[in-house]
């Protein structure tokens, strides 16, 4: 089975009056292993797919089985539980708290998921020497640079080993250095056989995926299009 697989998959934004279509029937399937860019441009519908690829929000019609299991149907209790067990979150802001170190910050799922604290500490050790950080483990995000900190963010969301490592404008904050860096850090990843799911309206980091899919007006196809200017 498929690790995502979503069939006919509508969103529609109800405002006030109007109605906004946000998804118009996407048909897309992920296996394991794969590494997919999804581009396009602003407004075409990305963070809306990614809320939806992420158990965030609910689809307004279709299908979408989430390592086989029907996760359109569910409620919020469990999709909360899908959501930790099954999918890391990269986003572009980092979203790690100041004031912890590191090792604390790559913890913190695991903390969510119940691991005692002997077993949370060797798992989250392991995560940061798997990005390249050991000898950062105990800075605080301040102390660090922004590819660091996207470094912590990717260890955070490996270190549950979800089914699915899901990046949401994951180079968007960084200079070209550590871009470079962070995108070479998702080709590792790639080649251990990480199945990885990232957004970006940047045509040259879709192009590092092993295969791009290109939105538009809502709507889904396979590849990039030809790069103009
Ligand atoms: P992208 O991430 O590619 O910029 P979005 O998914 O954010 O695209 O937006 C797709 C369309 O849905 C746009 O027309 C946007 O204005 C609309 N939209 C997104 N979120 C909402 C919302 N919460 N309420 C109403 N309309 C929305
Ligand atoms: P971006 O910075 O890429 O725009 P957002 O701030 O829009 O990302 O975050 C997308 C959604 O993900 C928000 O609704 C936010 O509440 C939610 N979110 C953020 N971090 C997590 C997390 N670790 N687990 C689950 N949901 C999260």
């Amino acid at each position: 089975v498929p690790v995502l697989d979503l069939r006919e998959v509508r969103k529609t934004y109800a405002t006030g009056a109007a109605a906004v279509e946000a998804l118009r029937g996407i048909n897309l399937a992920v296996q394991a292993g794969e590494y997919v860019a999804v581009m396009g441009p602003s407004g075409s519908g990305k963070s809306t797919l990614m809320h939806i690829i992420g158990c965030l929000d609910w689809l307004s019609y279709g299908q979408y089985l989430l390592q086989g299991n029907d996760v359109s149907r569910m409620d919020e209790r469990r999709l909360a539980h899908v959501r930790n067990r099954e999918i890391g979150f990269v986003f572009q802001q980092f979203n790690l708290l100041p004031s912890l170190s590191a090792l604390r910050n790559v913890e913190l799922p695991l903390i969510y998921a119940g691991v005692r604290l002997g077993e949370r500490r060797s798992r989250a050790r392991e995560a940061l020497a798997q990005v390249g950080l050991s000898d950062r483990v105990d800075h605080r995000p301040g102390e660090l640079s922004g590819g660091q900190q996207q470094r912590v963010s990717i260890a955070r969301a490996l270190v549950t080993n979800p089914a699915l490592l899901l990046a949401d404008e994951p180079t968007g904050n960084l200079d070209s250095t550590s871009t470079a860096d962070v995108l070479g850090l998702f080709d590792g990843l790639h080649a251990e056989g990480r199945t990885i799911v990232l957004i970006t309206h940047e045509h040259d980091v879709a192009a590092r995926a092993g295969r791009a899919v290109y939105m538009l007006d809502g709507e889904l196809s396979e590849g990039l299009p030809e790069r103009t200017g």
